[in-house]
């Protein structure tokens, strides 16, 4: 049966890797009738506003998105199109694997490490102004709920059951935000309690990021907060090659969407030199959430080949091959 997706294909390399993404896909044979819809500095563009209420009318829709980066203007300029399309959807974890690949040089092996991301608040709620009339003095305040920790935890325990993994790691700050870190350690111990074949643990942030340096092979799952969870995926996607290969997906109750982790990449535009590892890998989780798994493990399969072979890489992982030449040797691997 047919299913409808939402494609935006964002900005600066977005347009190369999602159409890329979008060609193994199509050449995994599922059957998808790709929606596309704008967002980003291409929607500000063609419509005059970064986030068109088409775009979000269509993802309610269809439930499901794959969506290339989009830019998100520092300091001054409107608002980030990921963080409103996140609440506006309630997607409210990030899921964010990061697994070791063949050929691609790094400092470890075998690292399977997936990071769950609260997705819809902490410093990321959005409250920053200025208290005194000199604006020498802003507030940005972090937004804790109890809703959010709950289920965020109980999303990462739940995680773990479904995909076979055995230990999970609440990464919090609670010696300094100690009401915040509180309501973690609440949840947490109630579904540490509901899922004892999972091994639970608790570590400060600081010294998980020590520790992935050091002894990275420890981690299975780790739950933390909004911006821990940013952080310590990009460390996670180091681990393992960089942001070309760290996929990411957004998951509410009804919608989902899946991108790469890295953003729009400017250096690079033009270029025909961006890894679209990131965005297929993306799509493919996208592929397991619309319970076509199979499809799923063939494109992850195919990837693995492709980039175990190091002429075919692009040149983030050391290779010369172009987004268009990688994409090929995918879809003639599947
Ligand atoms: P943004 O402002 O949108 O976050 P950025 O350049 O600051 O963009 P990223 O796009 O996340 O941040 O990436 C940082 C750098 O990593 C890029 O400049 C690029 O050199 C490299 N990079 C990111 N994604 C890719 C990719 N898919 N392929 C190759 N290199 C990449």
């Amino acid at each position: 049966m047919s299913r409808r997706v939402v494609l935006i294909p964002g900005d600066g390399i977005g347009p190369a890797v999602t159409a890329a993404a979008r060609r193994v896909v199509d050449a995994a044979g599922v059957d998808i009738e790709w929606d596309l819809q704008l967002a980003g500095e291409s929607a500000v563009k063609e419509l005059g506003e970064p986030l068109p209420k088409s775009t979000l009318d269509h993802i309610r829709e269809c439930g499901v998105a794959l969506k290339g980066p989009l830019t998100t203007p520092l300091g001054r300029g409107y608002r980030s199109v990921n963080i409103t399309l996140r609440q506006e959807l309630d997607l409210f974890a990030n899921v964010r694997p990061a697994k070791s690949f063949p050929g691609i040089k790094s400092r470890y092996e075998k690292i399977d490490i997936v990071v769950v991301r609260e997705n819809t608040e902490g410093l990321y709620s959005g409250i920053e102004h200025f208290v005194t009339p000199q604006k020498d003095v802003v507030e940005s305040i972090a937004v804790f709920t109890r809703r959010a920790c709950d289920r965020i935890v109980r999303y990462a325990f739940e995680y773990a059951k479904t995909n076979d993994r055995k230990k999970i790691t609440l990464v919090h700050k609670a010696n300094i935000l100690k009401f915040a870190g509180t309501m973690l350690f609440e949840a947490a111990a109630r579904y540490a309690r509901e899922y004892p074949e999972i091994e639970y643990e608790e570590k400060i942030i600081d010294a998980t990021c020590m520790q992935l340096v050091i002894h990275p092979n420890q981690f299975d799952v780790i739950v933390t907060t909004n911006l821990f969870g940013d952080i310590l995926s990009d460390l996670t996607a180091g681990l393992v090659g960089g942001l070309g290969v760290a996929p990411a997906a957004n998951i509410g109750e009804g919608n989902a969407i899946f991108e790469a982790v890295h953003g729009t990449a400017p250096d690079l535009v033009g270029g025909e030199s961006a890894n679209p590892t990131a965005l297929i890998l993306a799509a493919a989780m996208m592929l397991s959430y619309l319970r076509w798994g199979d499809a799923a493990e063939r494109i992850e399969k195919a990837i693995r080949e492709v980039l175990g072979r190091r002429l075919v890489q692009t040149p983030d992982l050391g290779g010369k091959a172009t987004t268009q030449e990688f994409t090929h040797a995918v879809i003639a691997a599947l």
